[in-house]
């Protein structure tokens, strides 16, 4: 990946073989970006999206392979026990132009990756909350 930074945003290329979630996660550590709001296009040959049931709080995920645009790459940073956390969802779109959505877990980059990361001056950590079965945005 190569990248510029513009006041608090950051223009970020990523490149053929990288993987999403966890090449986003490291940059955001390295540059100690705790708190922002991430947005991207470009194109995956693999990923795994999930969904999670409110009913049974349990994700279920599926694994996509095949040539994918990513027509919505949407979600937001902030922390969790003090370490960086993403929360990321992702719509893409296959050959017939019929579009798969969900939480994403992970997808590897097949062209490039066009991101632009916003980052907040501030710090939100999560919790889990036993009520709904997620880690929770906690405002003290
Ligand atoms: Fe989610």
């Amino acid at each position: 990946m190569e990248y510029k930074k513009f006041g608090n945003t950051y223009v970020v290329r990523m490149d053929k073989g990288e993987e999403i979630v966890s090449t986003l996660k490291k940059f955001c550590q390295q540059q100690n970006i705790r708190l922002g709001s991430i947005k991207g296009i470009g194109a995956v040959d693999k990923a795994t999206i999930g969904l999670f049931k409110t009913d049974e709080k349990k994700y279920y995920s599926t694994e996509l392979n095949g040539s994918y645009e990513i027509t919505s790459l949407a979600g937001n940073i902030s922390t969790m026990n003090g370490e960086v956390y993403l929360h990321l969802h992702i719509n893409l779109s296959d050959e017939h132009y019929k579009t798969y959505g969900g939480h994403l877990n992970s997808a590897t980059i097949s062209a490039t990756g066009e991101i632009l990361i916003e980052a907040i001056d501030g710090m939100v950590d999560r919790e889990f909350n036993d009520n709904v079965g997620l880690n929770l945005l906690k405002f003290d």
